[in-house]
C-alpha cells in the first residue's frame, strides 16, 4: 500500500477504493508498527502520542489487542463454536452467542490495522479484564475510561461499540478505540465488497448454518451498528 505515503503528502489522494479486499477482510500482512501492538503507521503515531500523554495522568495505556489476521480470528471463532455446541447449543444458537462479542472471520475491524482494546497496565485485574463495568465507576479501569471518554478523539481515537441503547449488533465494548482516519474509508472499501458472498463461501466451522436473514442482519447491525461518527 504505497498509498499511504502519498495520502500523508498528499491529502486529496484519498484511499476509498483502493484497498484490496484480502487487505480488508485480515488475508494479507500490511506494513505494520509499534512496540507490543501492531498498527498502520498513522494509527501507531497517534497511539504513541496518546500513550505519552496517558502516562502523564498516571495511566499506562496497554493494548491487548491491535491487528488480528484472518488466521488468528477463525482460531478465535472455532474454539468458541467448539466450546458452545459441546456445552449443548444448537449451532444457530452457538453462532448467536459468538457474535455478542466476536466477529465472524474477515469481518473484524482488527483486520485493518486501525483497531485497538485498551487496559491499564499499572492496574492489576484478575480474571476477565475486558467487562464494561471494569471502565466505569467503582472498577480497576475507571480511570482508564474516564481518560479515554475525554481524551482519545483528540488524537483521533473514537469508541467504535458504544453504550446507546438504540445501537444493535456487538455489546458494549469501552476499551475498542478506532483511528478514525484511516478506518472510516476502510469501513467504506468494505461495505462495498460483496461481503454475503465473501462469507457464503468462507468455510467456517458452522457455517453452513449462516442463513441468508443471518447474514443480511450481522451486515446491518453488525457491520454497521457502530458508533455513527466513525459511518
Ligand atoms: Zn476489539
Amino acid at each position: 500500500m504505497g498509498a499511504i505515503g502519498l495520502t500523508m503528502a498528499h491529502p486529496l489522494f484519498a484511499q476509498d477504493s483502493s484497498w484490496p479486499a484480502d487487505e480488508l477482510m485480515g488475508k494479507v500482512n500490511p506494513a505494520l508498527f509499534g512496540k507490543g501492538y501492531r498498527l498502520r503507521k498513522k494509527a501507531s503515531d497517534a497511539f504513541i502520542a496518546m500513550q505519552k500523554d496517558a502516562r502523564m495522568a498516571g495511566i499506562q495505556l496497554h493494548s491487548l489487542s491491535s491487528y488480528r489476521s484472518y488466521a488468528h480470528q477463525e482460531r478465535i471463532w472455532t474454539r468458541k463454536y467448539q466450546r458452545f455446541t459441546q456445552a449443548g447449543m444448537s449451532p444457530e444458537k452457538a453462532i448467536a452467542k459468538i457474535v455478542e462479542y466476536s466477529t465472524i472471520p474477515g469481518t473484524s475491524r482488527h483486520h485493518w490495522g486501525t483497531d485497538l482494546d485498551m487496559v491499564d497496565a499499572s492496574v492489576k485485574v484478575t480474571g476477565d479484564q475486558l467487562l464494561a463495568k471494569n471502565y466505569h465507576a467503582g472498577g480497576p479501569y475507571e480511570k482508564l475510561g474516564d481518560w479515554l471518554r475525554e481524551h482519545a478523539e483528540s488524537y483521533g481515537f473514537y469508541l467504535v461499540y458504544t453504550n446507546n441503547p438504540a445501537r444493535k449488533g456487538f455489546s458494549y465494548e469501552p476499551w475498542h478505540y478506532s483511528f478514525k482516519e484511516l478506518s472510516c474509508s476502510m469501513l467504506d472499501a468494505y461495505l462495498s465488497l460483496d461481503l454475503k458472498g465473501e462469507l457464503e463461501k468462507a468455510k467456517l466451522l458452522g457455517s453452513e448454518h449462516f442463513t441468508e436473514a443471518f447474514i443480511s442482519s450481522y451486515i446491518q447491525d453488525n457491520i454497521k451498528g457502530i458508533n455513527p461518527v466513525l459511518l
